[in-house]
């Protein structure tokens, strides 16, 4: 998986490769689709939710620019290999997902896999986390109709948030730059989300 679909399309970053080999990606998802974990694509992982494409989540992860002492916020727990990902590249990672219950295997399985940098919030992640914030990096695994304007507010100056935007069927991938008077957008890409669901998302 990691030498064809995530170092043959352009990753460079390694150690967001270094991550991806050593994340067992078939502990996150269901045992009747472990013989898939590994193909090129995302995965069902149920409640009509999705496991990322590896490639989009090596992009999204690259992205971040993440070096290992940031605080990372992260909307869109899911079955939490995503999470996983982060945990290896930054210093700790608060992430909300909108369903309990798939929060709670996210939680089971981290802790058996010995995080002890990630917490998790069963909510809204369109209000963002303003308990912990500012973040040095946020990203958004789910697809937005734009910004959610509380994230602007809750990335801390140099900060990063990678985000898919658009319409319900395809988003382009977007990096928010903050600087210390304004916020730079680039275009990463297309790509293809579950919808962010929210306050300041598409609504329920
Ligand atoms: N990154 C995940 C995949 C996420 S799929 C993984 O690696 O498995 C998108 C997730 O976003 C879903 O679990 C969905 O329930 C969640 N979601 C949708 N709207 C949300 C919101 N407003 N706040 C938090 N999570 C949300």
């Amino acid at each position: 998986m990691v030498q064809e679909q995530i170092i043959g399309r352009g990753i460079g970053d390694a150690r967001v490769i270094a991550a991806m080999r050593k994340i067992s990606r078939h502990l996150f998802v269901d045992p009747g689709l472990v013989n898939r974990a590994y193909d090129d694509s995302a995965l069902p992982i149920g409640d009509k939710q999705t496991l990322s494409q590896p490639y989009i989540a090596a992009r999204m992860t690259e992205a971040l620019r993440l070096t290992g002492m940031e605080k990372v916020l992260e909307l869109g727990t899911g079955s939490g290999y995503q999470t996983a990902l982060l945990a290896e590249l930054c210093f700790n990672v608060f992430s909300v997902e909108k369903l309990r219950a798939l929060s709670r295997n996210a939680r089971t399985l981290l802790d058996r896999l010995g995080y002890q940098n990630i917490a998790l919030h069963v909510g809204d992640g369109t209000i963002g986390w303003s308990e912990h914030a500012p973040y040095n990096a946020i990203i958004v695994t789910a697809g937005a109709p734009n910004v959610p304007k509380p994230l602007l507010d809750q990335l801390s100056v140099g900060g990063r948030l990678v985000i898919p935007i658009g319409a319900e069927q395809a988003q382009i991938l977007i990096r928010v730059s903050r600087t210390r008077s304004s916020f730079k957008e680039e275009q990463l890409g297309e790509c293809k989300f579950v919808k962010l669901l929210g306050k300041y998302g598409w609504r329920d």
